[in-house]
């Protein structure tokens, strides 16, 4: 973290900032999209806000929306041009779902083949139950 004018910086406002060098594949006045600088495919992609907000549950909803329109631009693109088969769209929030930068961002993950470096597993063998209680608290 750096000090600038009072506030703290995170690193993904530095590098919305471009304080920090990036390799940018697309960029607007409120968002910016960037190549992961340890990519689990070829392709994987970081769509920000310029705006810090933690996690995407903070982040105002225009900007979710604004950052599905970009993902779908870079989908069309990279289907061009790295011809993957599939693609995630996920946003870790908080340590426990795997968030290790705390300024929201959308992963864009090209998907080649099952064993392309990244495991997305729901284990449904192991699946959990519900309590009558938790189900009349959840469901309206
Ligand atoms: P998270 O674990 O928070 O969901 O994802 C953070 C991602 O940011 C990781 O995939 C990590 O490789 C990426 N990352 C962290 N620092 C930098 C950086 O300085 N530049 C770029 N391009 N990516 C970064
Ligand atoms: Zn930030």
């Amino acid at each position: 973290m750096i000090k600038k004018r009072g506030t703290v910086m995170c690193v993904f406002c530095k590098i919305a900032n471009h304080e920090i060098p990036s390799k940018i594949v697309y960029e607007d006045d409120k968002l910016l999209a960037f190549l992961d600088i340890n990519p689990v495919t070829k392709g994987h992609t970081l769509i920000i806000p310029k705006k810090h907000f933690d996690s995407f549950s903070d982040c105002d909803s225009d900007l979710v929306k604004d950052i599905h329109e970009v993902s779908k631009i870079l989908v069309k693109r990279y289907q061009a041009i790295l011809n993957p088969n599939g693609f995630n769209l996920l946003s870790n929030m908080n340590a426990a779902a795997g968030q290790s930068v705390f300024h929201v961002h959308f992963h864009l993950i090209p998907r080649y083949d099952e064993n392309d470096g990244i495991v997305l597993l729901f284990n449904h063998d192991e699946s959990v139950q519900y309590s009558k209680g938790e189900l009349t608290q959840l469901c309206q």
